[in-house]
């Protein structure tokens, strides 16, 4: 028999993602915050892409889960997962893209997770690069004519290792 009840997290996300979601929870929980069914459907839909997605591809793909999802709802979580450390931004492309780091992170209080994003203009693939370098010449030279710099953000283009050679 035919059923036409939305589909569940279980039939659309990889047992991977779906263990990925579980600790993500657990960070939310032990962090006064709280993955709810929205946020954790959309955190699944960022992970299981294989490149940047932005605000209404996410939209569209929720609307299979929650037929009456509307623009602010999709908003608020990528807020809230953006405030997490779960997701980053990637400003050229006005899209997101996951990050486990924050649950892999074992600093106490706050990690300084300053990730530089290489964008393959071929692929459309995003990869992080996290070179404590760039961030300390950044802030050091901003610092240096009286700047204080409280956000950065590196986006490189060009072509992935991958792509080269193809
Ligand atoms: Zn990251
Ligand atoms: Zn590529």
């Amino acid at each position: 028999m035919l059923t036409t009840a939305p589909p569940t997290e279980r039939d659309q996300f990889s047992p991977g993602t779906r263990q990925l979601l579980d600790r993500a929870s657990a960070y939310c929980a032990a962090h006064a915050g709280r993955l709810t069914e929205t946020r954790r459907l959309v955190l699944g839909l960022i992970t299981e892409a294989s490149k940047p997605v932005g605000a209404y591809d996410i939209l569209d793909h929720l609307r299979s889960f929650q037929k009456n999802a509307a623009p602010p709802t999709v908003y608020r979580a990528l807020d809230f997962l953006l405030a997490q450390g779960l997701i980053h931004r990637i400003e050229r492309l006005t899209a997101f893209v996951g990050c486990a780091h924050r649950l892999d992170c074992t600093h106490e209080g706050g990690c300084g997770h300053r990730a530089q994003f290489l964008i393959c203009s071929v692929c459309g693939t995003v990869s992080e690069l996290e070179e404590p370098g760039i961030a300390r010449a950044i802030h050091d030279a901003a610092k240096a004519i009286g700047f204080r710099p409280s956000h950065a953000t590196v986006e490189i283009e060009g072509v992935c290792a991958q792509c080269q050679t193809r």
